[in-house]
């Protein structure tokens, strides 16, 4: 590891991002801000596991309104642990990732049945259960319980990268950064400083365009004192994100019904519902549409993955009514519930939607 000054600067780190946290923290509806809770006050566990599960690959802005229809409708551990099946899969219907739904409810279970109900405080006993890898187990452990933990996710990793000017490429970087993220955690407070970090991550400290002028540690971080912020963190070759181009056909039959097919399972979005004919690594030229028609181009979209970004070519076509599609299903526009589609297939059918009524 180099020198990093790190027992000079670790306190002096943590208090600049406490107070920064203070001041320009946000509020979320998992969290309980300093701004607003009483000096007792602990963040209810359950909350704090289900937003952490919920966060993994998905954004903040979509994680929010799915949180609090959870809490809504199962608001404590016990109540997710009794749920039918069915009823969790649709609630989380949109968040992608359909496997952290199936985890979310073994570990509810399990928390049930061999923990009374009661969560676990110490991030190796987190990790035993379905769902919980090293980071969510620390970040349940730091935030619910205010134990000093190492949890480093993709924006704590840019941050402290870029603070520490870490020029070992992305992913063998990993165990050093967790290493300096568990050695600058405060003995205290050591929730409010992760959610301090992960804020500086999504609001300052971005992939692109650092905002290092309004940054608290700008005086401590060394990429900035070398310029090379914008380069940092490095990726091997290997593991930068690739593009992949494809079509996807969106087609209507005259009696509304809609042409679906379940995608194949595992792989991307495998054994979810979508639209047909959309090809992810072959030469999108090649592709036939799913049925025949009068298929027209009304456009493109783009969609990130955690590792990909995808451009697609949305084509369209109502169907006549006696259509023999080759690939998937027509579902019946009373069964049709855009909500259920994973929001790459909602973006697609948003887009057509606005070009025939436009
Ligand atoms: Fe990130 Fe810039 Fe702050 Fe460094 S000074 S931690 S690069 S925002």
């Amino acid at each position: 590891m180099p020198d990093t000054g790190l027992s000079d600067s670790a306190a002096d780190i943590a208090q600049k991002l406490l107070d920064w946290y203070d001041q320009y923290g946000r509020e979320l509806p998992w969290r309980l801000h300093p701004r607003s809770r009483a000096p007792s006050q602990r963040p209810d566990p359950y909350q704090v596991w289900l937003s952490e599960v919920m966060l993994q690959q998905t954004t903040v802005v979509v994680v929010a309104g799915r949180f609090e229809t959870f809490v809504r409708l199962w608001p404590t551990v016990h109540d997710l642990a009794a749920a039918a099946d069915e009823s969790v899969m649709a609630a989380w219907a949109g968040l992608g990732y359909y496997a952290r739904a199936r985890n979310l409810l073994k570990c509810a279970r399990r928390i049930v049945d061999d923990h009374d109900g009661v969560f676990p405080q110490c991030p190796a006993e987190l990790e035993t259960l379905p769902g919980i890898g090293p980071y969510t187990a620390a970040a349940i452990a730091s935030i619910a319980f205010n134990q000093p933990s190492a949890a480093a996710d993709g924006n704590i990793e840019r941050v402290l990268a870029r603070l520490f000017a870490i020029e070992t490429p992305l992913p063998k970087a990993k165990t050093q950064l967790r290493q300096l993220a568990g050695d600058l955690c405060p003995q205290q407070r050591s929730g409010d400083w992760l959610q301090g970090l992960m804020d500086l991550g999504s609001l300052i400290c971005r992939p692109r365009n650092p905002k290092c002028d309004d940054c608290p540690l700008a005086q401590n971080c060394i990429a900035r004192q070398e310029s090379i912020q914008e380069t940092l963190p490095r990726r091997s070759p290997q593991h930068r994100r690739r593009t992949a181009r494809g079509i996807l056909y969106v087609g209507r039959r005259q009696d509304g019904a809609w042409l679906l097919e379940y995608r194949p399972p595992g792989g991307l979005y495998g054994g979810m519902l979508g639209w047909p004919g959309w090809g992810w690594a072959e030469n999108a030229q090649q592709h036939q549409p799913p049925c025949q028609g009068n298929w027209q181009r009304v456009g493109d979209i783009s969609h990130m993955l955690t590792h990909m970004d995808l451009h697609l070519e949305i084509h369209t076509a109502h169907l006549p009514i006696d259509a023999v599609p080759k690939a998937g299903q027509f579902i019946p526009s009373g069964q049709f519930r855009v909500d259920a589609l994973p929001s790459l297939m909602r973006k697609a059918h948003a887009l057509v939607i606005a070009r025939q009524s436009g």
